[in-house]
């Protein structure tokens, strides 16, 4: 029988209760159990997928082509839960459940409820986590306790516990605790007020994880515990970590959060193994070298936009021990200044996915710059579309040559739409979703790098490769070495006599882990490594 685990958040949104969830993850599977994570969100959304990125930053995709919240990206990083549509439920995913099964009948004419039926439904989510292949499911409450939209989310887990038993589930939440600099203090009431909050809904933490930018001194801890009724080896001091995120398991660590968790829940006790992950923190934190990536988007402003896309690139760092710099740069102004003002100095050039017409030339432009001056280059998505269009206008010579996204009458539809999306209207969830298999050109740098001709991919996009100027491709030099295998969409083109330009249709940043960077990340990374020595020879 699984055991469960329920992790909220207090007093302040942002405190990031997804790497704290994705911690506990590794800290349970370093002592060889198995670990289920998911995410409650109480917004009406049905999912994230139709969000903007300024509302919602990266839209996360599971392999069954759930369209999810970021953090399962720290869930997936840090443990290796199996994630799936399981993993993340909205309150607008439950209602819509409940309705449609109102609508069928299904509840024998009953008024239908929030409680029991809208809690029943989270219930039962919850437990189609649980089972054999789960020692620990871990649940996140989303939102900040005392949020009117939380409160179904928190009346089920109350109920659960009850149902399974307090020796099988606990509480953990997550609270913040300001440090006022005029009294020179830390001030605990903010979190007296938050757990105050959860007990009156009959939720009593066990263990208390307190976010801070100072130390806990012993009187804060004695004080927290005795109000909010913790034990003071459960109140535990999440403080801001110095170097990455990654230290944050070890920061629990440190403060016995595994051992409590065990002791807690009586889980078995085995031996614990950290060592992959110090060994990896140790080569994060001693690079020997460092290089520039520019990351030329549109919504470059906001680092969770492109989220996984970062820690992918952190991880290809981490694979080559050189740390790796970000130049964000915005596309609408190498549009206006030129790629060159922009991008002398990378070492390597990144177009990650998008949407919308908006600075597109720009992404152009920093493809052209790559390409010609044989800066690594690596598109995603939307990248590689870019450099479709890219290679057709400038190489092959179709002057006007476009995605039918940004113009649908142009000349040279080199990227068009899938025939499967030519009559959907709706928005919600109708994109090419998920894992789809994808076999490799042997030879190619791809299959190099993977080690292996057929892989495995996530996708989110509604626009491909248009079959139409594929020989045209090949014979200019830009190979298309990565075909899935039923219907030979293009999913990864690369360039010839270049020394890194490797464009995906595809997600790759999605499976990338700190503790097993991705390889084609591996590579690129590898290539602007090279370029630096390169250039750093060059200029003697
Ligand atoms: N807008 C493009 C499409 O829908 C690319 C999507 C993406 O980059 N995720 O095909």
């Amino acid at each position: 029988m699984s055991k469960h685990i329920f992790v909220t958040g207090g007093v302040v949104s942002s405190l990031g209760k997804g790497l704290t969830c994705g911690s506990i993850g590794l800290l349970l599977e370093s002592r060889g159990l198995k670990v289920a994570m998911q995410k409650m969100d109480p917004y009406i959304n049905v999912d994230p997928g139709t969000m903007s990125p300024f509302q919602h930053g990266e839209v996360y995709v599971t392999d069954d082509g759930a369209e999810t919240d970021l953090d399962l990206g720290h869930y997936e990083r840090f443990t290796h839960a199996r994630l799936s549509r399981d993993s993340n439920y909205t309150t607008g995913r439950i209602y819509q459940s409940v309705i449609s099964k109102e609508r069928q009948g299904v509840y024998l004419g009953k008024t239908v409820q929030v409680v029991p039926h809208i809690t029943n439904e989270i219930k039962e989510a919850i437990r189609r986590l649980a089972g054999p292949e789960a020692d620990v499911v871990i649940t996140e409450i989303g939102g900040t306790v005392g949020d009117i939209e939380s409160l179904p989310f928190l009346e089920a887990i109350r109920q659960f516990a009850l149902e399974v038993g307090r020796e099988n589930a606990m509480f953990i939440h997550l609270t913040y605790l300001p440090f006022l600099r005029a009294v020179g203090e830390l001030k605990t009431k903010p979190t007296q007020h938050s757990v105050g909050e959860l007990m009156s809904r009959g939720i009593s933490p066990d263990i208390l994880i307190c976010r801070t930018e100072k130390p806990l001194d012993r009187d804060t801890r004695e004080k927290i515990g005795l109000f909010c009724n913790v034990p003071e080896k459960a109140v535990i001091e999440e403080r801001d970590v110095e170097h990455t995120i990654y230290e944050v398991p070890l920061v629990l660590h440190d403060q016995g959060v595994g051992a409590l968790i065990v002791e807690r829940l009586a889980l078995p006790r085995a031996s614990l193994n950290l060592d992959p992950w110090t060994e990896m923190l140790e080569r994060y934190k001693n690079p020997r070298g460092s290089v520039e990536i520019a990351m030329v988007g549109k919504y470059i402003e906001l680092h969770d936009a492109y989220k996984s896309v970062y820690e992918a690139l952190t991880h290809g760092g981490i694979a080559s021990n050189v740390s790796v710099r970000f130049r964000k740069v915005r596309s609408e102004d190498l549009e206006r200044d030129g790629a060159r003002a922009h991008l002398a100095h990378a070492d390597g050039v990144l177009v990650p996915g998008g949407f919308g017409q908006r600075g597109i030339e720009g992404m152009i432009q920093a493809i052209t710059f790559a390409r010609v001056e044989r800066v690594p280059f690596f598109g995603i998505c939307l990248g590689m579309q870019c450099a479709t269009i890219e290679f057709a206008r400038h190489a092959l010579g179709l002057a006007g040559a476009h995605s039918t996204e940004f113009e649908k009458d142009t000349p040279h539809p080199v990227i068009h739409l899938l025939p499967e999306q030519m009559n959907l209207t709706a928005k919600g969830g109708t994109m090419r979703l998920g894992a789809f298999p994808c076999v490799l050109r042997e030879g190619s740098t791809a299959r190099g790098l993977y080690g292996e001709d057929l892989i495995s991919e996530r996708h989110r996009h509604r626009y491909e490769f248009n079959d139409k100027y594929r020989k045209a491709f090949e014979e200019a030099g830009m190979e298309l070495i990565g075909l899935n295998p039923g219907r030979g969409l293009v999913e990864v083109i690369e360039l010839r006599d270049h020394p890194f330009f490797v464009a995906v249709q595809f997600h790759p940043e999605f499976k990338s882990k700190p503790t097993a960077p991705h390889p084609i990340f591996r590579g690129f990374v590898e290539a602007a490594v090279a370029r630096r020595a390169a250039t750093v020879e060059a200029k003697g």
